[in-house]
């Protein structure tokens, strides 16, 4: 996408550099012109001309009423006794120096009293070599050049300052980037999957393509959309796609960006941006990740004036909006929760938006937006990858194709393979494989036992998603990896299914206690453990899902009441009460894991054996060494 910049004209670049050379010319010739200046009044300026031969006479009488006599080329300076200036006075008419005239430096030897009576009475004679003009052009480059750059130096910092001060001044000016309608535009295509989103934003688009068919129903054109969803599900996206379809300029400011700006600036800025949207009506304004300055005002107790001020400036601009103005506001976030109630106020932010994580079916087509232009090798299935993505972003999809062709390219391929999109796919899940990590023997059977757990877990418990894949290589901070893939996508997982997620994830740990004994306990299982607590946690907390704890839940403190004895949203009896269903659940994930695995020992060996000698197993390999499993009534929950 280009984007054009506002407030930078082109031209400003050359302007500053002839003015620069200008001013250097300037100081330059000004430095020279003090120099000479400098020199010139260092010599006395009257000149008078003598006989040379006075000169030596009454050098050498001792009544000469001279008292020093310096010689420099041409140049003789006289001072008479009883005067502290000397005279300058220059001999023309004699070829050679000074030097060969007799003038005798008569105290030259003396010292002490003598050199004092004999000062009185004779000149001082003192030779110099004469002024050179080399030296002079010499003293100009050491002496000038200096003083012509500290001067250029310094103009050039005061002008910096001045224009810092023009800057500051032009601080309230939006840095909004401008999409203008002229350029390569986002649509709707580019924008795969979110159709229930795409619809609402339709009539968005018609809006700000025919505004007079409302205008003249009489209906009231909505001013402020609010985007919402998670991180990477295309808000952006989405609303460049409505300016590029209703072929509108898009101007984008994000709330981070106000963060930034000193105090006042903000709401300057708002001001400023409203304006310049209002020129270009039809247009429209995006505040992306507009949490950043409409977070509820009491949540932050008092801090954040200066993001008040700037979300009071977008209230107090989209107040005045009258039907004409043609300007409509997007936000983005995905925080809806924490935003001010003001800006959800009718008038305001009034429709809502809401991006989801895409469905399997939508999972595909965001792939084949972002594999459009990339070479897949034949008979790759986009589709699988699509399954495998549960939960995924479209930034996630997006950087997974991306990541397949870096893939595919540092192997040499042309096309793009499956094993390319394999490999971007854990990449970006779990990260690079380490190849570099090398495991003893011991870790290696410890490794193998462990991933043989939760899959045989996983395997046998009735609620768990199948295994997908289970690999003893190593990636990102894991030793290794059990894949299990739900079938489709659900909104809603009941109790029984979390439960088994639950024993599978402690299936790790309860493999290694039962092959190498209850004190081998390794650190191999800390992830494992902390997804455990986590998830109970919410099961407890969210769901309501503990056996004392049923049907209550304990809201975070985001949008929860404080009890005042615990700065909780529940008592301290209730807390204990959590603590307990939280462990009681872990236990029982325990308890579960080790039933299976005890019954499956032999199955448990076989898999184990086989992640020794093939590192990974495929969906394919499972079935066979999975066979014979059985699931012990003791693990059963229904
Ligand atoms: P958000 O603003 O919701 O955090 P973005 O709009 O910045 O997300 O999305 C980031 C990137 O992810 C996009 O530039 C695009 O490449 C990709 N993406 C996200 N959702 C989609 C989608 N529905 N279709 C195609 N690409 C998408
Ligand atoms: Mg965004
Ligand atoms: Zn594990």
């Amino acid at each position: 996408m280009v984007e054009k910049k506002m407030n930078k004209p082109q031209k400003n670049g050359n302007k500053k550099s002839s003015n620069t050379i200008r001013s250097i010319i300037f100081f330059s010739l000004t430095a020279i012109f003090v120099y000479a200046l400098i020199l010139n009044f260092s010599h006395p300026a009257k000149v008078e001309e003598v006989a040379l031969s006075d000169v030596v006479a009454r050098a050498n009488d001792e009544n000469g009423n001279i008292k020093k006599i310096s010689v420099s080329g041409n140049d003789i300076n006289i001072t008479l006794k009883g005067k502290d200036q000397p005279t300058e006075h220059s001999y023309k008419d004699a070829s050679g120096t000074l030097y060969d005239l007799g003038l005798i430096n008569y105290c030259n030897k003396l010292s002490g009293d003598e050199l004092k009576k004999c000062n009185e009475k004779y000149p001082t004679v003192e030779y110099s070599e004469p002024v050179n003009y080399s030296d002079i052009i010499f003293n100009i480059l050491t002496l000038g050049i200096p003083i012509v750059a500290i001067i250029i130096f310094f103009s050039y910092m005061l002008r910096q300052a001045q224009s810092m001060n023009r800057e500051n001044m032009g601080f309230g000016k939006a840095k909004a980037k401008l999409y203008g309608p002229d350029k390569k535009k986002v649509t709707f295509e580019d924008v795969a999957g979110n159709e229930s989103a795409k619809q609402d934003l339709e009539e968005i688009v018609d809006f700000l393509k025919n505004p007079k068919k409302y205008e003249s129903l009489g209906a009231k054109i909505p001013r402020g959309v609010l985007l919402a969803g998670e991180p990477g599900t295309g808000k952006t996206l989405m609303a460049r796609a409505v300016a590029g379809e209703a072929n509108v300029p898009f101007f984008s400011i994000s709330g981070s960006e106000f963060a930034e700006m000193f105090v006042g600036v903000g709401a300057s800025r708002v001001r400023d941006l409203f304006s310049k949207a209002k020129k270009n009506a039809p247009s429209i304004i995006f505040i992306d990740e507009i949490d950043a300055v409409a977070h509820k005002r009491d949540a932050r107790g008092g801090a954040g004036r200066e993001d008040e001020q700037t979300l009071n400036q977008i209230l107090v601009e989209m107040d005045g909006f009258d039907n004409e103005s043609g300007v409509i506001v997007m936000a983005a976030t995905n925080r809806v929760d924490m935003l001010d109630k003001a800006l959800l106020r009718p008038g305001r932010f009034d429709r809502h938006v809401d991006v989801t994580l895409p469905e399997r079916k939508d999972r595909l087509a965001i792939l084949k937006v972002h594999f459009k232009k990339k070479p897949l090798e034949e008979g790759v299935d986009l589709d699988s990858l699509a399954a495998k993505t549960a939960g995924s972003s479209g930034a996630d999809l997006a950087n997974i194709a991306n990541e397949a062709a870096i893939t595919a390219a540092r192997e040499g391929h042309k096309t793009i393979t499956s094993g390319d999109i394999t490999e971007a796919f854990e990449r970006v899940a779990i990260g690079p494989k380490r190849q570099s990590k090398v495991m003893n023997d011991y870790e290696k059977k410890l490794t193998a036992y462990h991933e043989a757990g939760h899959a045989i877990v996983g395997h046998v418990l009735p609620d768990s998603d199948p295994v997908h894949k289970v690999t003893i290589i190593p990636r990102g901070h894991t030793g290794g990896v059990t894949w299990f893939l739900p079938p489709e996508d659900r909104s809603y997982k009941n109790i029984y299914e979390l439960k088994d997620v639950l024993a599978r994830a402690m299936g790790g740990r309860i493999a290694e206690k039962i092959i190498f004994g209850n004190d081998d306990i390794t650190t191999g299982a800390s992830s494992d453990l902390k997804n455990v607590a986590q998830l109970a946690k919410e099961m407890i907390i969210e769901e309501g899902m503990g056996d004392e704890t049923r049907n209550l839940v304990f809201p975070d403190e985001a949008t929860g009441y404080y009890t005042i004895s615990t700065g909780k949203p529940y008592s301290e009896k209730t807390a204990e009460l959590i603590d307990k269903e939280i462990k009681k659940l872990s236990d029982e994930a325990a308890k579960r894991a080790e039933l299976v695995l005890s019954a499956n020992k032999k199955v448990l060996d076989r898999l184990a054996t086989a992640l020794l000698e093939k590192e990974t197993l495929e969906e394919e390999d499972l079935p066979e060494l999975l066979k014979g499993t059985t699931l012990p009534e003791g693990a059963r929950l229904h």
